[in-house]
């Protein structure tokens, strides 16, 4: 009898023990895939942060694609960089220049944004942005004989592309010069989120200096919310929040990098018909896309455009979501598929409804 009972304790014993075992097991799953795995480097000009969620050993090593790819990108894109494609091309205006095919495909895209915003976004820039030097320490206000003679070097219709089968070829006019900074950071995070969603990431967050990239749902299981900064305000102070899954936040404003001169201020986002900083009675513009280029190019775009030619804009293009915030910061201009994902938590900001029109 006993020796019976004796064999149900044991029994008993192993069972509670693997029990034990298995719920171990599960909490320390459970505490891995809690804690974000974090890159943080300086890439692309800017801090950037890629968070992401999931067990230990193929988090690191997605981790460590993702490092290797932003290096890869930077080597591509960056005008730091001499030899990057982006460095060719401008050294050898007015040649063919053979790129790789990230390159040519970037380009492409940007001259096809460009059309689509009739040049209000405009990847030919760079000889006007390179004369006012912002955000650097040699900032300054060009004088405007220079910036009407660099104007004449910025029509984007005049990028040519040539693809065969011994490479692909951009070829753009002397005197012009490439400037992907506003669409750069977005093409990257596509790129990059393909990268990580290729390596099983299910959750993940990647900021690129202010582009906010999210794949999937956050750690709690819902949607991810994101805070849309305060101009003019520390980082990290928040006038709205966008609560979405798979989703890119794409923010451009004055206050990221500017100056002042005499009470004025001038900033990075230059208005391709003036040449000078865009005046446009906005303090940010926020475009939100499941495509980060796309998204990127397009709150430069809006940001330039100012609120009405925005909102004609937005009613032809529909389906956008933006979020534009008035120069007093007072007003927030939305559009209706903005309104299904994004509130307002400033309650002094007053919400008016933009680009509505034609659906
Ligand atoms: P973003 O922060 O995305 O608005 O991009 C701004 C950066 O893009 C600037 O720092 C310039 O390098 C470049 N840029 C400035 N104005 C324009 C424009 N109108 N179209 C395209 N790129 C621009
Ligand atoms: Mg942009």
């Amino acid at each position: 009898m006993l020796a019976k009972n004796g064999g149900k304790y044991i029994l008993f014993a192993l069972a509670a023990l693997l029990l034990c075992l298995f719920a171990l097991h599960a909490a320390q799953q459970r505490e891995e895939t809690a804690k974000p795995h974090v890159l943080e480097s300086f890439r692309l000009g800017t801090v950037t942060r890629v968070a992401l969620y999931g067990e230990n050993a193929a988090a690191e090593k997605a981790l460590a694609e993702a490092d290797k790819f932003l290096r890869e990108f930077e080597r591509i894109f960056s005008v730091n960089i001499a030899s990057s494609d982006i460095s060719r091309l401008n050294a050898k205006a007015g040649e063919w220049v053979a790129v790789s095919g990230e390159c040519f495909r970037l380009v492409e895209r940007a001259r096809e944004l460009a059309e689509l915003t009739e040049g209000a976004f405009n990847p030919a820039i760079g000889g006007v942005v390179r004369l006012w030097r912002t955000g650097t320490p040699d900032q300054r206000i060009p004088e405007r004989g220079e910036i009407e003679k660099a104007l004449q070097s910025c029509d984007y219709r005049k990028i040519e592309s040539r693809a065969s089968e011994d490479g692909r070829y951009l070829r753009i006019p002397r005197g012009m010069e490439l400037d992907l900074g506003a669409i750069a950071k977005g093409r990257a995070a596509d790129m990059l989120k393909e990268k990580l969603r290729e390596a099983g990431v299910k959750s993940a967050i990647i900021d690129l200096g202010g582009n906010l990239d999210v794949i999937g749902l956050s750690p709690e299981g819902r949607g991810w919310r994101l805070g849309l900064q305060r101009p003019w305000s520390p980082r990290g102070e928040y006038f709205g929040i966008v609560e979405a899954e798979d989703i890119s936040v794409v923010t451009s404003g004055p206050y990221e990098r500017c100056f002042e001169k005499d009470g004025k201020i001038y900033h990075h986002i230059i208005d391709p018909a003036s040449g000078f900083p865009a005046e446009s009675g906005l303090s940010s513009v926020t475009v939100i896309d499941g495509d980060s280029a796309l998204a990127d190019a397009l709150c430069t775009a809006l940001f330039v455009m100012g609120r009405d030619r925005a909102a004609k804009f937005l009613e032809k293009n529909g389906g956008v979501a933006a979020v534009l915030l008035s120069a007093s910061g007072k007003t927030a201009f939305v559009t209706p598929a903005a309104r299904k994902i994004f509130r307002l938590t400033d309650e002094n900001i007053a919400l008016e409804e933009i680009g509505g029109g034609s659906r």
